[in-house]
């Protein structure tokens, strides 16, 4: 409320810290007073946030390596805060907590388990392999919901089943069995998922399918086609990002080929795969026009970022032609192997409509038995050999399909 209050507080809370050492003083969200200075802007706009600032920065300064004092800061936007913050002697070291790896989230899961009991056969490894990308905080979700069906259903151990299916609530939302779906449009759900399945075995290196489902989810999903890698991924080729775009055309294609229209069910898989090859033209430089051209520039990098355009309109105009391009031969790729396998489809879509869920072993049974295209028995089968050998990596990508709630699958794919 007056000015010249925050530094004064700054004060204080040195001298304290000073008195009480040795101690930590911890400033969590550093950002709301650590924002950049800015120069010229309006007179005497942020005059209080300044002078705290300011204040901090002289505390800051004035430090020894002997006074027992500590300094931990916390922030999610570390892009946005002051430079003279970050200068060695004020803060010396930054340590940026991202998502877990493999490794990590096998070790959260452990801490979040630790006070649940749990089945002796629990594969906690199998969990972490289901979920990359997960956070911590989405991790002892999983645990808990786990833990809260085991309740439910009368038992007081929690099972790998309960995880496994928990991975499915927190990916796709509860189970909504009440939702009522005509038989024609279950009929177009099966087929669009079993697009998306039949496509990503076809492409190259693409994540072996785990299960399919068409039950309804909470989050509005209709079906989805849960998808496991044999390795956790870091760097993605060319050949493998236009192989995903593919894959999200297959679903759409499915559509097409067997009933001769679109559904809006495609809406997600459409976004995902503009934003895919928008990438590949603006960002990863994979196309010949443009060469290694950064048109694109990621900013709040920290916590996923936001694209902002970095270019001439006529330049932006031609990245949306060239981009339209891409996402067109992935629609084609689809088109094209669903075509060389509508046999295989028809059979595939049957077994899910009639069960509902299908399996990575009962999808691979169908493929191996019907299946006249040596690729598609071939990539399942060795993504079937690699799980029977106990490749210590698997990991989930989920493709959350049937859509209209884009927003929620961003928080499931993230
Ligand atoms: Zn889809």
């Amino acid at each position: 409320m007056f000015v010249g209050m925050g530094a004064a507080k700054v004060r204080d809370l040195f001298k304290q810290a000073t008195e009480k050492a040795p101690c930590i003083i911890f400033i969590d969200e550093i950002d709301t007073i650590g924002k950049k200075r800015d120069s010229g802007g309006m007179p005497g706009g942020n005059d209080e946030r300044e002078q705290t600032l300011n204040q901090l920065l002289a505390e800051m300064d004035g430090f020894d390596g002997c006074k027992g004092v500590v300094i931990l800061a916390a922030t999610n936007r570390p892009e946005s805060l002051d430079p003279a913050l970050l200068r060695p002697g004020r803060f010396d070291r930054r340590i940026p907590v991202e998502l877990p790896d493999l490794v990590g989230r096998e070790a959260i899961l452990r801490v979040h388990a630790k006070g649940v009991k749990m089945a002796d056969n629990i594969d906690l490894n199998f969990i972490a392999r289901a979920t990359a990308g997960a956070s911590g905080a989405e991790l002892e979700n999983i645990i808990n919901e786990g833990a809260l069906r085991a309740v439910r259903e009368g038992r007081d151990r929690v099972s790998q089943e309960d995880l496994m299916e928990s991975v499915e609530v927190v990916i796709a939302g509860y189970q909504r069995k009440s939702t009522v779906i005509s038989p024609e449009e279950k009929r177009m759900v099966s087929y669009h998922e079993i697009g998306h399945a039949l496509v990503a075995a076809k492409v190259t290196d693409a994540a072996p399918v785990h299960k399919i489902t068409i039950v309804p989810r909470s989050s509005g999903a209709l079906g989805y086609t849960m998808q496991v890698d044999e390795k956790e991924r870091f760097l993605m080729t060319r050949e493998q990002l236009l192989g995903r775009i593919a894959t999200f055309a297959g679903g759409r294609a499915a559509e097409e080929l067997v009933f001769n229209t679109a559904t809006s069910g495609a809406a997600n898989d459409i976004e995902q795969m503009t934003k895919l090859a928008r990438s590949m033209v603006a960002r990863f430089g994979m196309t010949d026009e443009f060469g290694m051209t950064a048109m694109e520039v990621m900013t709040n990098r920290y916590l996923g970022g936001d694209p902002g355009l970095n270019c001439s309109d006529e330049t932006g105009s031609r990245i949306d032609e060239k981009v339209i391009q891409i996402v067109k031969s992935g629609h084609d790729k689809a088109v094209e192997v669903l075509k060389g396998n509508m046999d295989l489809l028809h059979r595939l879509a049957d077994f899910l409509l009639e069960h509902e869920t299908i399996t990575g072993e009962e999808f691979m049974d169908i493929v191996r038995q019907y299946s006249t295209d040596e690729t598609i028995v071939k990539a399942v089968e060795g993504a079937a050999d690699q799980a029977s050998e106990g490749v210590p990596h698997l990991s989930l990508e989920p493709v959350p399909n049937m859509n209209a709630h884009s927003s929620e699958d961003e928080a499931a794919t993230r």
